[in-house]
């Protein structure tokens, strides 16, 4: 049975990149019947960063990546379900112990004694040879009995992993294929340092292990890492599960993702009103791709249609306009009232209504909504889109005011003044005719009856239906309006 796990470190806040490791994860999981785990590894406590568990776990339920086992929140709180706990690297300690003691008295690891200045020393004397830093060796060939008094003695330590001497270690990699690297170009890794912590090469070999992890599906930055944990399942008489690396996800300019060109953390892109299902489909499009195309998929689908076999070798690009585009068409999935629902809180941040106001109007705001859903993006748009409908109107832009500046304008408005004066209020009939009605009474047709009036109620030549910008705007607000657009 398959079993998958998405292991993050608590460093910081869930990025992109590791979104859509945890989702390939939780869909291969799927497609196989198999389980996802969530394990946290902690090993580096210097990097811990207080409430980065809570939103690792809180980030991928928002996106729909449930997990069979492993961390989970209850009450808020960090909390465990599974069979193979603890799944918090810290707690599992004398577990790695054991292991690492097991290692030294086969002679695949031994006690390091070098101090801090001895291997500062070592890896200058090699930086200026042109060498890439690397253990020297020098505890190598303690004999170990004498390694052990020197540890009973008091003495600081770490635990090497003893390589052997110019031996070629090979996997197989599902998206690279065969991988060979002599372990001359690897270094004798610190498996456990001086604190009794492991290092996360030791902990993850072994938890893979202890939580019958099959495939080990990550970051293609730990592949040079690989090798050593191919030699530790060896060392450890372990069968190794396979591994599966996929590659960086990239920006624009095809480096590395960082935070420098904007949004890289899950929580901004939420904060925006990026839908989770717009977010995740667009997420699984950079790296892999549907046999059929298909670029719209729900998280059924794509788990439906998922294989390593299709996830791309090179970096895939992450483009904030396709994502916009696929989440576009997300937004559009759902009903008006739902999606009116969503922006409350956007509508309220902007000062432009209170909740109370919505909810007090409420078929009027699901109209404003309605004019300009299928024009946005993302949620928080919603407030550019129609804040021209709020407050005062200022006409700055050149087009508007070039169309306001036609002959006829005086007449079109007047004529749409009377017709306003004529109703009580604007209601949708009101609405839907009033331009007829202007029509027959000035003779004027066309662009030069719709375009002034779209300038001078919305201050804008662009914009949604005016039927609905006359409706949303009711008669006062028409009526000063085009007051203003007179003078
Ligand atoms: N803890 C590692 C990370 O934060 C996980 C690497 C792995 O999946 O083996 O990326």
């Amino acid at each position: 049975k398959v079993r998958v796990r998405f292991a993050p470190s608590p460093t910081g806040w869930l990025h992109i990149g590791g979104l859509r490791t945890a989702l390939y994860n939780y869909l291969y999981a799927k497609k196989n019947g198999g389980a996802f785990i969530l394990r946290i590894e902690d090993t580096d406590q210097t990097r811990f960063v207080d409430g980065a568990i809570e939103n690792l776990i809180d980030a991928l339920e928002w996106a729909g990546i449930g997990h069979d086992e492993g961390v989970i929140l209850e009450d808020g709180k960090v909390s465990e379900r599974g069979e193979c706990g603890p799944y918090i690297q810290s707690k599992r300690l004398d577990i790695y112990k054991k292991y690492v003691d097991e290692l030294i008295e086969k002679g695949h690891a031994y006690y390091c004694f070098c101090s801090k200045e001895r291997l500062d020393q070592v890896r200058e004397e090699q930086r200026i040879k042109g060498k890439v830093p690397k253990y020297d060796g020098f505890c190598r060939d303690i004999p170990l009995e004498e390694a052990k008094a020197r540890v009973a003695a008091g003495e600081e330590y770490v635990v090497r992993l003893k390589l052997p001497r110019n031996t070629d270690i090979s996997f197989d990699d599902a998206v690279r294929g065969r991988v060979t690297i002599n372990s001359d170009e690897i270094d004798d890794q610190v498996l456990m340092k001086s604190d009794g912590f492991p290092t996360y090469h030791m902990a993850v070999v072994v938890d893979d292990h202890l939580m019958g992890i099959t495939h080990v599906v990550r970051g293609e930055e730990w592949l040079p890492s690989t090798p050593k944990h191919v030699y530790l399942y060896e060392s450890l008489g372990w069968e190794a599960p396979k591994f599966v690396h996929l590659p960086t996800v990239l920006n624009k300019d095809h480096k590395k993702l960082s935070k420098r060109q904007g949004d890289v953390a899950v929580g901004d892109f939420r904060k925006k009103g990026y839908l989770p299902e717009g977010l995740i489909n667009y997420l699984a499009l950079v790296g892999w791709s549907p046999e059929d195309g298909e670029e719209i998929l729900s998280l059924e689908d794509m788990a439906d249609k998922f294989s390593f076999e299709r996830v791309g070798k090179s970096g895939g690009v992450f483009d904030v306009e396709k994502l916009n585009w696929v989440n576009a068409q997300w937004i559009k999935t759902y009903s008006t009232e739902a999606i009116a629902e969503m922006c409350v809180p956007y509508m309220e941040e902007a000062g432009l209504m209170t909740e109370a106001q919505m909810r007090d109007n409420w078929d009027w705001y699901v109209l404003l909504i309605d004019t300009v859903k299928d024009s946005l993006s993302y949620l928080s748009e919603v407030t550019s889109k129609v804040d021209f409908l709020f407050g005062d109107l200022d006409i700055t832009e050149d087009d508007a005011k070039a169309e306001l500046a036609g002959e006829q304008v005086p007449e079109l408005i007047e004529a749409f003044e009377a017709q306003l004066h004529s109703v009580d209020a604007v209601d949708r009939d009101f609405a839907n005719s009033v331009m007829k009605t202007v029509q027959k009474a000035t003779g004027i047709k066309g662009k030069q009856l719709f375009m002034p009036v779209r300038a001078a109620i919305s201050g804008n030549v662009h914009g949604p239906e005016l039927k609905n910008i006359i409706y949303l705007l009711g008669k006062d607000q028409l009526l000063k309006r085009l007051d203003e657009a007179k003078a």
